[in-house]
């Protein structure tokens, strides 16, 4: 399997006004990998995918995108993605593959199964297939690298897990997929590489073997709970807050 880097994040922190969201992030993203961001609410899942995406400008550090030279390198789906109303799901998708001379929007439909909802308007998908297109749309063009920002969440739970299955399946030998989640059943089942957010700074990464054997542990639920209690016990100790 190749190591290639596919983006680099060095020293990246985002402040909005007077407040650290995220700090000093580092860490480099393997080509081909289901790469999943996991942390506590508010712990800046969100505020880092905009800002690797380029929707959010770092306060500091570098973000370096080391892929293949495409014309479109990074896809994104949004945590609420929006689709133009009165559009059917195959004309969204013809839409954003003419800008970018995507490739067949059937194609696209069939890579997330949604060719028999081709013809539905876009405001009469149900959540899932919402998620589903969006997925879609971020692949239009064929980025290397995918980000999704919580492409599961507010779904029942079967339709949860096709839809994570659907995006993490899209990460092979050319394509790697980036994606955030608090379903660590789903991360558990999917991805190779996984990286602990924890009030905005990375508080652990690595595969899961690797996190389940430094925390001694044998679920992401047990190694979250370990650094959510590591930090709040530093807080006690520290006196501040
Ligand atoms: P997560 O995705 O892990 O839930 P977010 O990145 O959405 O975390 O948010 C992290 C923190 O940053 C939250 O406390 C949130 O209120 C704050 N935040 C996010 N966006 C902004 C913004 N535009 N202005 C001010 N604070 C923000």
């Amino acid at each position: 399997m190749s190591e290639e880097t596919v983006l680099r994040v060095d020293g990246v922190s985002k402040s909005f006004g007077p407040v650290d969201v995220i700090a000093n992030v580092s860490f480099s993203v393997s080509s081909g990998s289901v790469v999943a961001v996991i942390g506590p609410n508010g712990s800046g899942k969100t505020t880092l995918l905009r800002t690797l995406v380029g929707d959010l400008r770092p306060t500091d550090g570098v973000v370096s995108y080391e892929g293949p030279d495409t014309d479109r390198t990074i896809g994104y789906l949004p945590q609420q993605p929006t689709f133009r109303a009165g559009f059917t799901a195959a004309e969204t998708l013809a839409f954003y593959s003419s800008l970018l001379d995507g490739g067949d929007p059937e194609a696209l439909l069939d890579r997330v199964g949604l060719v028999d909802a081709a013809d539905r308007n876009v405001e009469n998908l149900s959540g899932g297939m919402r998620q589903l297109l969006g997925i879609a749309q971020a692949t239009v063009g064929d980025p290397p690298l995918v980000v999704l920002d919580e492409p599961a969440s507010g779904l029942d739970p079967n339709m949860s897990e096709h839809v994570f299955e659907t995006a993490a399946r899209m990460a092979g030998e050319k394509r790697t997929v980036l994606i955030s989640s608090h379903d660590m059943a789903l991360v558990e089942e999917t991805a190779d590489d996984v990286l602990v957010l924890n009030r905005g700074t990375v508080a652990a990464s690595g595969t899961l073997e690797e996190l389940y054997s430094r925390f001694e542990t044998d679920s992401l639920r047990g190694v979250l709970n370990a650094i959510v209690g590591e930090t709040d016990r530093v807080e006690v100790v520290g006196g501040n807050r």
